[in-house]
């Protein structure tokens, strides 16, 4: 700031006026069932079932829901015989259904028995996610090799998912020994870290001497606690190439769970890791299992690397706001935008880059709506009762009385056909 003699004036310091572009690191590209994940391509959400897999019918419906919220790839446990079994059933009902979402089997223990006994499930699985601390004690190369030739023989890619809750507890003791033995020990945390990163790497090298190509492995190593997944993935991430999908274990309940899966995967997308994600959200009794999707897109919409729906921006409120009037009112926008992107999504795919505002007064409602494609600005407690609406940064109508929301949402509807729609076909002559 500089003083001058006619005043004060100001002189602007242009700092990081705006964030650097998030640049990818570079990963080879595995394909599960037609979606490509690496760093040529789209950060893919995923998602798990917490129905009984045997419960084809329960399993299909959510693998649908799952997958209509917008997960591009869903996981199931395949923990037992009924579960194999039900496998290509549920396959078959989401064809019927319409969903085409590639299914991901997950096994711990008893993987390579039933890939081997039911052949009609490795067949309709898309991609085989091994835990290499759980596939078997003293066999466990064989068994690990046995799931991969089955992968071989039915041309399918595999996760190698390492789990802090499930490491291969013969590794972890050797490379805690030869610490005990180091005159310059590491903690006992670094040895677990690295313990994670051997078994996933280790186990890698062991799918491709088998013969897996290295272009059909994902690699995961996932803890519960956002500072040690930052050192597990900023370290994975410089020592291979292969595409890394990213989740914090057991996340935990509500605002607890999103928030520390939102603070970990952020960091680590903004360092340009990751090629396909999962939020693990524990759902409340009768919760919705969807919500594990929306948190994840939030999270990259966030960043700006992806669009999934449009933004709504909502002012918090304060005591200027006193009735419900306005939080309804954003709620209830918030659910008409949500309850119209399905058919929107098909009809104007375009719509996903819209901002609207919900702004519960004159303070920064008339601002933050301008800066919005389109954006109300609604009485105060002690203000006029009226709401002005800006379409594209200009003030078009002002709403009075009972039917603001209606005559807004009506407003919105014309905007999205008028700027999202099909261009007109150009006229001959
Ligand atoms: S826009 Fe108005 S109502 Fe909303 S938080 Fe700001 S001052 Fe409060």
């Amino acid at each position: 700031m500089h003083r001058s003699d006619h005043g004060i004036s100001f002189q602007i310091q242009h700092t990081q006026a705006s964030l650097p572009t998030i640049t990818r690191r570079e990963t080879a590209t595995a394909v599960v069932g037609g979606v490509p994940i690496g760093s040529d391509h789209q950060i893919v959400v995923q998602s798990m079932t917490n129905t009984d897999t045997a419960d084809t019918s329960s399993t299909a419906l959510q693998v649908a829901e799952l997958a209509r919220a917008g997960s591009g790839l869903v996981r199931v446990t395949v923990n037992n015989d009924e579960a194999a079994r039900a496998v290509p059933e549920i396959a078959s009902r989401l064809t019927d259904m319409g969903v085409s979402v590639p299914l991901i089997g997950d096994f711990h223990y008893n993987g390579h028995l039933l890939l081997a006994k039911y052949p009609a499930m490795a067949r309709s699985l898309a991609k085989y996610r091994i835990n290499p601390g759980n596939v078997g004690g003293k066999r466990r190369d064989e068994n690990f090799r046995t799931i991969i030739q089955i992968a071989l023989d039915n041309n399918k890619p595999v996760r190698i998912g390492v789990n802090w809750g499930s490491l291969d507890q013969d590794l972890l003791t050797a490379l805690m020994d030869d610490n005990a033995r180091s005159a310059d020990p590491h903690t006992s945390k670094e040895v677990y870290i690295e313990a994670m990163i051997q078994s996933a790497l280790r186990s890698a090298s062991t799918a491709e001497e088998t013969g897996l190509a290295h272009d059909r492995i994902i690699i995961s190593a996932k803890v519960s606690g956002v500072q040690d997944l930052l050192d597990v993935y900023r370290q994975l991430a410089v020592r291979c190439d292969y595409p890394l999908h990213l989740g914090l274990t057991e996340a935990g309940l509500g605002s607890k769970g999103i928030i520390a899966s939102t603070a970990a995967l952020s960091i680590l997308l903004s360092e340009g890791i990751g090629d396909t994600i999962r939020v693990s959200l524990t759902p409340r009794p009768g919760g919705d299992r969807t919500e594990e999707v929306r948190v994840a897109q939030q999270i990259l919409q966030s960043l700006e690397l992806q669009s999934f729906n449009p933004q709504v921006t909502a002012c918090p409120g304060c005591g200027r706001t006193t009735s419900t009037f306005f939080q309804q009112m954003a709620e209830d926008i918030q659910t008409y935008l949500r309850d119209q992107m399905p058919s929107w999504r098909e009809r104007y795919p375009r719509v996903i880059d819209m901002k609207v505002a919900v702004m519960g007064c004159v303070v920064n409602g008339p601002g933050e709506s301008k800066h919005a494609n389109i954006g109300i600005s609604l009485p105060g407690t002690f203000e006029e009762p009226k709401a002005p609406v800006y379409v594209d940064g200009k003030l078009v109508v002002t709403l009075k009385g009972e039917t603001i929301v209606p005559e807004f949402l009506k407003i919105l509807d014309d905007y999205v056909e008028k700027t999202y729609g099909a261009p007109a076909p150009a006229t001959l002559g």
